[in-house]
């Protein structure tokens, strides 16, 4: 296996590396280096979007028949990679790496020629409504029902925990339309105009402080019939093959290690302790291990092969030692960690000019990271899907 960077490879980084320095302002990185949420809010990473959008590099994945840039796996990696270490903030997934290839592997031509350059150019911004308050890992018994009426379908129910859906004017949908012998059979994929008659969204705050979840309540909304995405009662297959790439092979490490070396600077004045030094190198190898599965997963995608089951294993691996940087970063934090508020660390600069900026995102940081192991499948279910499906159990 080839994990080295060819020539042309190594131009493209370079390309990369020039783009970035031309346009990822000082601005935007400070505003996503004091981001404690797991996804940057649309004003932080809005402005990062909209410069990719011109060089045509906002959705690296999709075919350049529906706006992506036809990179191969490894260009992928290195554009990935290198907006990492820039410290450019993430874009957000839920319309690019989520609603996005299900519409171009399901969706109906107008759906495709409607929503995709509209995600491309950050008009629309996407939310999930998959999980419900008696729908989470076991999603197929969600009941927000939709209901045939004349050219739409009348939908009456209620969604959780759903990102961002105070800043989406769309959402996509897993919503009963029929019964079968099968609870997920009857599901259906719609895509919904958040700003229809009807739907309300009440905030849930996290123990981060920060305002990222939020419960949509649909009461009588109309959703024009069109906006079945697929066939009717069949949304269980394209809602799985969404969240393959939810949880599919990422590129973590590059982000990790940021995360990691941030809290170095932060502890320069513990540098003697051997046993914190111990946890930073131990850290440091893990992030190793998964940036070698990364090129692994990368270099056998890149020949063709499918990744089989080390990618979703990474998904495990990955959110475990995500945890264990924000973790690391309390014990750094020590005594000074006390005051800190929950609070979104973005506005509450002012008032803490006491403690070092670097520092302000960490305990926050450290709490809202507790559900990178339950968004997208909590670890006991992808325990489970790896002991059934690869190992056999
Ligand atoms: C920050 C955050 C953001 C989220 N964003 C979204 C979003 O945008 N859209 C959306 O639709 N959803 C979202 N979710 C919801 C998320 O997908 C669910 O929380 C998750 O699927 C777990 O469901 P649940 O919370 O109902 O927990 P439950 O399913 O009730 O699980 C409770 C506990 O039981 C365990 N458990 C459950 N079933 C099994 C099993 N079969 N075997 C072993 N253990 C099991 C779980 O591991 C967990 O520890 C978000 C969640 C969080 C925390």
């Amino acid at each position: 296996m080839d994990l080295s960077f060819s020539l042309a490879e190594t131009a493209f980084q370079t390309e990369v590396r020039d783009f970035i320095a031309a346009h990822l302002t000082a601005d935007i990185k400070r505003a996503w280096a004091l981001t404690s949420a797991f996804l940057a809010e649309p004003d932080v990473a809005g402005p990062w979007h909209r410069a990719l959008a011109t060089q045509g590099w906002v959705a690296p994945l999709w075919p350049r028949e529906n706006g992506g840039p036809g990179w191969t796996p490894a260009q992928h990696y290195i554009f990935e990679t290198e907006c990492a270490l820039a410290g450019a903030p993430p874009l957000a997934p839920l319309g690019i790496r989520m609603v996005g290839p299900v519409l171009i592997g399901f969706g109906s031509a107008a759906q495709k020629a409607h929503y995709l350059p509209r995600i491309l150019s950050g008009e629309d911004y996407w939310c999930q409504g998959y999980s419900e308050p008696g729908a989470g890992s076991d999603l197929a018994s969600l009941s927000t029902r939709a209901v045939h009426d004349g050219d739409d379908y009348l939908v009456n129910g209620s969604k959780i925990w759903t990102t961002h859906a105070h800043h989406a004017n769309r959402m996509f949908a897993l919503v009963r339309t029929g019964q079968g012998e099968r609870k997920q059979e009857g599901i259906s994929f719609l895509l919904i105009d958040m700003t229809a008659p009807g739907i309300s969204v009440r905030p849930i705050r996290t123990m981060g402080g920060d305002h990222d979840v939020n419960q949509v309540f649909f009461n009588d909304v109309r959703v024009p019939v069109a906006n079945l995405v697929g066939e009717e009662g069949k949304g269980w297959s394209y809602g799985k093959y969404l969240l393959e790439f939810e949880r599919g092979a990422g590129i973590a490490a590059a982000r990790m290690r940021v995360s990691l070396n941030r809290l170095r600077a932060i502890a320069l004045g513990a540098a003697g302790d051997p046993l914190l030094a111990a946890r930073f190198s131990e850290i440091e190898i893990d992030i190793d291990t998964v940036e070698m599965t990364e090129l692994r997963i990368m270099a056998s995608l890149q020949a063709g092969q499918n990744p089989g089951p080390v990618a979703s294993m990474l998904w495990l691996r990955t959110t475990e030692v995500k945890q264990a940087v924000t973790r690391l970063g309390v014990d750094v934090l020590g005594a000074d960690a006390l005051p800190s508020e929950p609070m979104r660390p973005f506005h509450r600069l002012n008032r803490h000019a006491v403690m070092d900026e670097d520092a302000l995102p960490v305990i926050p940081l450290h709490l809202n990271g507790r559900a990178e192991t339950i968004f997208g499948g909590t670890s006991e279910v992808q325990r489970e899907i790896i002991g059934k499906l690869m190992l056999g159990l």
